[in-house]
């Protein structure tokens, strides 16, 4: 994956392949092998990606079925007045700001993809070339980008949330502060690409039941042990 050479985030460069191995057999030892996410339809996880930014599943779900349910074709979203789109979406909130970039996400699609509103094209490409051209598209972020092109195309990349930012700064590998989109080039090189999909899932995961922002459960955390975990105990995002 290409990588920012401006500016190179501080990285443990200990932990390397091997590393990442052991952290992800212990995870799966505590949180199970699941190695998937649903995408039957590419445009819907597209879509999905933008209604999940800055809020949690549950909301994202609610305006992604609302938004479906009613207006099941995409073609015809386009074709609907912001005012109901807007109302469908609310749940996720930022409703205003998800609604254009809705419509510019499908006109995007439509524009490049001789007139069809289907991102499976993108899937087709080459996956450095995807990324590319969709963080060009106003809402997708190299993190959204990464996750669609990981759980829809196997692409070798390995996205970064807050969560997972959060876990890569406690256990060391890189220095506080790190913005999770520096982190995504280097974790996508590093990490065995067969492991992607279980360790990304297995550490939100992790994030979400034991290593949360406050007061992380280090007790019962499957990486307690001190030698993994350098901020074990420590009260810190
Ligand atoms: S030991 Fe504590 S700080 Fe370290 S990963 Fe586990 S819960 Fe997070």
């Amino acid at each position: 994956m290409k990588r920012n050479l401006e500016i190179v985030p501080r990285y443990n460069t200990r932990c390397d392949a091997k590393y990442f191995h052991k952290l992800d057999k212990i995870l799966a030892n505590e949180f199970g092998a699941v190695d998937t996410r649903n995408c039957d339809n590419p445009t819907d996880a597209l879509i999905r990606g933008i209604l999940s930014q800055n809020t949690n599943d549950r909301n994202r779900d609610r305006a992604f079925s609302a938004l479906k349910s009613k207006i099941p074709d995409w073609n015809d979203v386009l074709d609907t007045d912001d005012e109901i789109i807007l109302k469908l979406i609310r749940p996720a909130g930022m409703a205003y700001q998800r609604c254009a970039r809705i419509k510019g996400l499908l006109r995007w699609l439509a524009e490049n993809n001789n007139g069809e509103i289907d991102a499976k094209f993108l899937l087709d490409l080459k996956p450095q070339k995807a990324l590319d051209k969709l963080i060009d598209v106003d809402g997708i972020g190299i993190k959204t980008a990464a996750v669609f092109l990981l759980f829809c195309g196997d692409a070798p990349f390995f996205p970064v949330d807050t969560h997972i930012k959060r876990i890569m700064v406690r256990l060391g590998v890189f220095a506080p502060k790190t913005p999770a989109e520096k982190m995504i080039p280097i974790l996508s090189d590093i990490v065995p690409p067969k492991l992607h999909k279980r360790f990304h899932l297995n550490l939100l995961k992790l994030g979400r039941q034991i290593c949360g922002a406050r007061n992380p459960k280090c007790d019962i955390c499957p990486f307690k042990n001190s030698k993994i975990c350098k901020k074990i105990g420590i009260d810190t995002k």
